[in-house]
């Protein structure tokens, strides 16, 4: 079956709501019509600018999506300085990353609590983009397969049916995350194989709809590469996507 690959930028904390402006006009100046034919695309700025950007691909009907970077799995409640899945919807949010590799270092994220996460994603109609990777000791030990196994089957075991099919998978190796240092073409998709294979397990449908998506340093000089591999459908791009004709170089992957 075709999936249509989704390329996302992911800003993480960087761009303040009048920056993030320029970049999305930036952006939009950039990407051709024909650019959205054969891919998706999304970008995820700070919860301060989502605001600013939604005005933005509204008004000027930009053909981008918007995502946010995480949420609270709760609609609503004393969690002081979170946001909710239901305030990230009324605000058209399309797609939410959950457990990326620094929320589940940095912030002690399990995959009960990434499981929870994308639970509410979807509940709340959003496409929730599942990341997960190994980090260097783990790929050096052998164990990056069985790592990536377990947080697949821990962080998407709350979602079932619809809910699953629609999800979006990010594999990204820890190591190549802001390093420089991509993985392989070939070990990209050995990995993505790999990941389609556990959702077969999960539900045998599904392996063949979800999108998986490789992040870890990606660029115009290797998104063809990576994307031309058959088990990647898109990429979560960081650094790349700060820079309007950088990521429009990567969205554009299948022009070079
Ligand atoms: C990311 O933030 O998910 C990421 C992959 O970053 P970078 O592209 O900078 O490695």
């Amino acid at each position: 079956m075709a999936r249509t690959p989704l390329i996302s930028g992911n800003w993480k904390m960087n761009l303040n709501h009048f920056e993030a402006i320029q970049l999305v006009q930036k952006l939009s100046y950039e990407l051709r019509n024909h650019d959205y034919d054969k891919v998706e695309v999304s970008v995820h700025p700070p919860f301060t600018d989502l605001r600013s950007v939604q005005t933005v691909i509204d008004a000027d009907r930009m053909l981008f999506g918007l995502g946010a970077q995480n949420c609270h799995a709760e609609t609503s409640g004393a969690f002081t300085g979170e946001v909710s899945p239901a305030m990230l919807q009324k605000m058209d949010v399309d797609f939410v990353i959950v457990g990326h590799s620094e929320r589940r270092a940095l912030f002690g994220e399990t995959n009960e609590i990434v499981a929870a996460k994308a639970l509410a994603v979807a509940t709340h109609e959003m496409t929730p983009i599942v990341c997960v990777g190994e980090t260097l000791q783990e790929r050096e030990s052998g164990e990056a397969e069985s790592v990536v196994e377990a947080q697949v089957l821990g962080s998407l075991a709350s979602l079932k049916g619809e809910k699953l099919t629609k999800t979006v998978v990010a594999y990204e190796p820890v190591w190549a995350i802001g390093t420089g240092v991509t993985a392989s073409a070939s070990d990209a998709q050995q990995m993505c194989a790999h990941i389609r294979s556990v959702i077969e397990t999960i539900k045998k449908s599904a392996a063949e709809e979800v999108r998986i998506q490789y992040g870890g340093s990606v660029n115009a000089a290797n998104a063809g590469e990576l994307m031309s591999m058959p088990d990647i459908d898109g990429a979560l791009v960081g650094g790349a996507s700060l820079d309007a004709a950088s990521f429009a170089r990567v969205v554009s992957f299948q022009d070079t």
